[in-house]
């Protein structure tokens, strides 16, 4: 049983569940809905005319969506000051014409286990459950592969690959992993692939498909590609989400995510997501706008999914504020 305590750390009196208009997929009534109920039940949410539910259940697919129906707006923002430095535009047509898919297929088939219907058939059946959900026109190849990070990553167009670390199997329980898969699905569907490789000769110098790309790369275009990298971050999350359709279960896995979620850990306590939503709460109060500072700390860091608490109050701020339940009402692009 997840634990929903963290909910009234969200909402509560000093902070009320505003209602979402709701407008019925079935009658096109609209109804008002508390945003802490729905988070809670979604599937219990009915419509006050027709007496339908009024959200997808979770085995119904969100047909022929678009990203830009769960694009997070600091990601198109930011992309666009990348595409705005002079040679960006150019050096993501050479890196397009470059990339080559089958020379990644075979860095993965060498270094990874390739997962099909004889080898762990259990995780191509998250995946695809989770290209339905999507209805994500790119069908990836299943990988995974011995690493320490909680990670799993996405690259390729038409030869789409998903690798998933043995860390973040170790972790993660399945609704975990369909929320990690759609966040990897999100990256696809958003098309990130080409900056996001560039972003791989930023952070290490080299990349298998790219050689010798680095040196066209200059200091502002890295820092603005990083800058869109972090925002990249949180149009996937917005992807995870629509793909488990469980904030609870979205919210808990951020939070392994930061704490690691090591025996060390378990063994002696039991991880509060409240106390981890409420952090996250008090994160977004601080004064002042943090954001390029730590942008630059990130630099050094190089970490590739930072700021969890910061995506954490992005994701809940979808959920209040944003298009969630409408696209979850079968409303989107
Ligand atoms: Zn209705
Ligand atoms: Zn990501």
């Amino acid at each position: 049983m997840m634990d929903t305590a963290w909910i009234a750390k969200v909402w509560n009196e000093e902070h009320p569940a505003p209602r979402r208009e709701i407008e019925c997929r079935h009658c096109h009534a609209i109804n008002r809905v508390p945003v802490d109920k729905a988070v809670l039940y979604p599937h219990k949410a009915i419509c006050a005319q027709c007496k339908k539910l009024l959200f997808l259940a979770n085995d119904e697919p969100l047909t022929g969506i678009s990203s830009r129906s769960f694009e997070n707006p600091l990601d198109s923002e930011t992309l666009g000051t990348v595409r705005a430095i002079p040679g960006a535009s150019a050096l993501m047509k050479l890196v397009h014409k470059r990339l080559n898919e089958s020379k990644l297929l075979f860095h993965m088939k060498a270094n990874a286990i390739e997962c099909n219907d004889e080898q762990f058939p259990e995780l191509v059946a998250i995946v695809k459950t989770i290209l339905k959900r999507l209805d994500c026109q790119f069908v990836p190849q299943v990988y995974f592969s011995s690493m320490p990070f909680v990670n799993a990553f996405t690259s390729g167009g038409e030869e789409a690959v998903i690798c998933f670390s043995t860390a973040l199997l170790n972790q993660l329980d399945d609704r975990e992993l369909e929320f990690v898969t759609g966040h990897e699905f999100g990256h696809l569907m958003a098309e990130h692939v080409i900056s996001r490789l560039i972003l791989q000769v930023v952070l290490n110098g080299s990349f298998v498909a790219l050689p010798g790309i680095a040196r066209y790369l200059s200091m502002p275009l890295k820092l603005a590609l990083l800058k869109w990298a972090r925002c990249s971050e949180l149009t996937a999350d917005r992807a995870g989400l629509l793909a488990c359709r469980d904030v609870t279960v979205a919210l808990n896995c951020m939070m392994k995510m930061a704490s690691g979620y090591e025996r060390g850990v378990t063994e002696r306590t039991q991880l509060s997501l409240a106390a981890f939503v409420a952090q996250a709460i008090s994160l977004g109060r601080q004064e002042g706008d943090h954001f390029d500072s730590m942008m630059s700390s990130l630099f050094a860091g190089q970490q590739s999914h930072p700021f969890i608490a910061w995506r954490v109050m992005e994701l809940i701020d979808w959920v209040e504020n944003g298009n969630y339940f409408d696209i979850l009402a079968g409303k989107y692009v």
